[in-house]
């Protein structure tokens, strides 16, 4: 991972533990998704329960691991938006 954007110099790397709040999103997201469409899959008798329990099952178990790159950007672009912080310092520039 870089350590901040080459773009507008957010700065990516943050203390030990910052990423754990993407789980927040990866975990939400997962659990709408699931929420909004079982019931949709199940009512509109696209399939049996059972297969549409297992379909959920896997898709609770893979799309956390998919998403998680996403999640984490989701977080830091949300931790910028609450807290901006401004650009990261330059490295090896003259006073360090
Ligand atoms: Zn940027």
């Amino acid at each position: 991972m870089e350590p901040f954007c080459e773009a507008c110099r957010a700065n990516f790397e943050r203390d030990p533990g910052f990423f754990l709040g993407s789980i927040y999103f990866n975990y939400g997201l997962t659990a709408l998704l699931v929420a909004v469409f079982y019931p949709i899959l199940l009512f509109s008798g696209w399939g049996s329960p059972n297969a549409l329990l297992a379909g959920c099952l896997a898709f609770c178990l893979a799309f956390p691991l998919w998403f998680f790159r996403y999640a984490r950007s989701l977080w830091l672009g949300f931790d910028l938006y609450m807290d901006p912080r401004g650009p990261a310092p330059h490295r090896g520039s003259a006073g360090e």
